[in-house]
């Protein structure tokens, strides 16, 4: 070879030499580039998902050794799988999600809302379903739904203080502090009305008792009083939902309690009854009242059904028994056309005879003929015998039929009876209290007023309210208050004589009509009762708690009717309120 062909291949040789490096170089810088840019998305893309974190963390270990080719390429396949799925299961959550709220959303649109509230929530539904796929509109989402739903419990339950709902609190909102702490009792629990000089200590089960005639009997002196557990208010429930629930749960069972449902019902609510006896929340009562309707409407239609199946077969009994008239009926006709025909036979039979007697011109062959004609004439009769006498047995056993068809429908109209009776007795008690309710007042009000209005005499009227109950129930519990409710309830009523008539009027009300009782009279009874709850023994957690009542009575004067004499009994009663409450103002 040439030199000078040497030395070019030589420098030939060095230039792409020098090129390799400078290539190799600026590889290696680049390939530390996407090293470090793999390193730091990786960093960035972790906390998504454990599987994918895993092969991130994989990933970087990788990438901080040299040798990192082989493992990479196992890696980079399986990373891609793990991504894959990772994605599905987000999908899958965020489908699940959009349904919980969709869900949630039901719901709430199953509460009777006010129209804005319902349109609210319907595109509160559509959004969500939209935006529930990404994760970061979650916390936002649920911020709606928890103020959507605190609108709807308080329209629920007007009564009830704003608390924050579950979510609310959980999230924390704008503006609002999260404290939910009980509201502090009043140092002296109720109004400061100084203690009755003594406490009655008697059971309640006491038999009611004319308080006219047996004045209560003095009680030992007001002692720190040992405490009657018939007095006991139960401990306050927390706040929250658990503020009502011991209401709301007393309230359930009660209205359970008294649908009268068909056997075939009975399981589902005895289920529903354990669900509502365990622990209910904001969430679990919705379905609960669902099934709750469920049953009522069950209860409805079974009401329905039976009444026309009692009508149906009522119907199917009239019109068997209208056949067997019909029967009846055409025997007795047929009896009648075969008597008829009977007679016939037997006048023609007669008729023959008499000529044949009168033909006779030898005395043998007429005895002869006479015998042949006496005996058919015996046989005729013989046979109508028997044939009326079918007859009547047929026509008395069909009337033994029908009196059997008609002595089962009376018994069957009886029992209907007697099961209408029941509902109606049902519908006029308060269940609570075990009182007359409402409806029963006013039916015993038109009795009462007529009757005086006939007879003349004397009438009162009381109207009792208890004195600041909503503190009772807002310091105590709902649940303290019903057990004050019902314990006054009885109070009262076992001091009133047969003839006097009490109702609870609604809520903390009670209205009270006595007969035959002269004005001052009834101021002496009224004072009774009021100073017999006011010596009541309430107490919570060893704390006397006194409970008073206000009255306002008023006597019916000539002509008047029983809504102004309510009307002025009510203004006394506000009068004994504005003066300060136990007490009793008469118009
Ligand atoms: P006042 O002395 O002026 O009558 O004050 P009050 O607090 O008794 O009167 P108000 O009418 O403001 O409150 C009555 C409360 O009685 C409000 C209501 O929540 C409560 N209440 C009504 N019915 C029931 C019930 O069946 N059970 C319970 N626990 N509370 C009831
Ligand atoms: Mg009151
Ligand atoms: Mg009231």
């Amino acid at each position: 070879m040439e030199r000078a062909d040497v030395e070019r291949w030589k420098s030939k040789y060095l230039e792409s030499l020098e090129n390799l490096e400078r290539l190799e170089s600026r590889w290696e810088n680049r390939l530390d580039l996407v090293r470090r840019g793999l390193v730091r998305s990786s960093l960035a893309a972790e906390g998504n998902d454990v599987a994918v974190d895993a092969c991130l963390v994989e990933l970087r270990d990788i990438l901080r050794r040299d040798d990192s080719d082989a493992d990479l390429a196992k890696l980079i396949p399986r990373l891609e799988r793990t991504v894959l799925d990772s994605e599905q299961r987000r999908e899958l959550r965020a489908r699940q999600v959009a349904d919980a709220f969709a869900e949630l959303c039901r719901l709430l649109q199953t509460l009777e809302l006010p129209r804005e509230q319902r349109k609210a929530l319907k595109g509160f539904a559509k959004r969500a379903q939209a935006a529930a796929g990404q994760p970061g509109e979650l916390p936002a989402l649920l911020g709606e739904f928890s103020r959507l739903q605190q609108q709807a419990l308080s329209q629920l339950h007007p009564e009830q203080p704003a608390r924050p709902g579950f979510l609310q609190r959980l999230l924390g909102s704008r503006g609002e502090t999260a404290e939910d702490g009980p509201a502090p009792l009043p140092a002296q629990p109720v109004e400061s009305i100084p203690p009755p000089a003594r406490e009655e200590a008697a059971e309640l089960s006491e038999p009611a008792s004319s308080a006219l005639d047996h004045p209560p009997s003095p009680a030992p002196e007001a002692s720190p009083a040992p405490a009657d557990p018939a007095y006991a208010l139960p401990p306050a429930p927390e706040p929250g939902y658990s503020a009502i629930a011991p209401h709301l749960e007393a309230t359930l069972l009660r209205l359970l309690d008294d649908l009268a449902l068909p056997d075939s019902h009975k399981p589902q609510a005895e289920h529903l009854r354990q669900r509502i006896q365990g622990s209910l929340n904001w969430y679990e009562l919705v379905p609960v009242l669902d099934d709750l309707s469920v049953l009522v409407l069950a209860l409805n239609h079974s009401g329905q059904s039976e009444f026309q199946l009692y009508l149906r077969r009522l119907n199917e009994r009239l019109a068997a028994f209208q056949s067997g008239l019909q029967d009846v009926h055409e025997q007795r006709q047929d009896g009648q056309t075969q008597e008829r025909a009977f007679g016939e036979v037997l006048r023609g039979q007669v008729n023959d005879l008499q000529s044949e007697v009168q033909d006779a011109t030898n005395l043998d062959s007429l005895k002869l003929s006479l015998d042949s004609r006496l005996e058919g004439l015996l046989a005729s009769l013989a046979e109508q015998q028997t044939q009326r006498e079918t007859r009547e047995q047929e026509a008395s056993d069909q009337l033994s039929a029908l009196t059997e068809r008609v002595a089962g429908m009376e018994r069957e109209a009886k029992q209907y009876r007697g099961h209408l009776e029941e509902q109606r007795l049902k519908a006029l008690c308060d269940p609570l209290t075990g009182l007359p309710n409402r409806a029963a007042w006013s039916e015993r009000l038109d009795l009462e007023v007529a009757r005086w209005q006939r007879h003349g005499g004397d009438l009162l009227m009381a109207v009792l309210d208890v004195d600041l109950f909503k503190r009772i129930n807002d310091g105590y519990g709902h649940l303290a208050g019903d057990k004050v409710l019902k314990i006054i309830a009885n109070e009262l009523q076992r001091r009133l004589r047969k003839t006097d008539f009490i109702a609870r009027f609604g809520g903390e009300e009670f209205v009270v009509l006595l007969g035959a009782t002269p004005l001052a009279g009834g101021v002496t009874l009224i004072e009774q009762l009021r100073a017999a709850v006011a010596a009541c023994p309430f107490h919570f957690k060893g704390e006397r708690v006194v409970v008073t009542l206000s009255a306002g009575l008023a006597a019916f004067a000539p002509g008047e009717d029983a809504d102004t004499v309510f009307e002025r009994a009510d203004q006394a009663l506000y009068r004994a309120k504005r003066a300060g409450r136990d007490r009793l103002d008469v118009a």
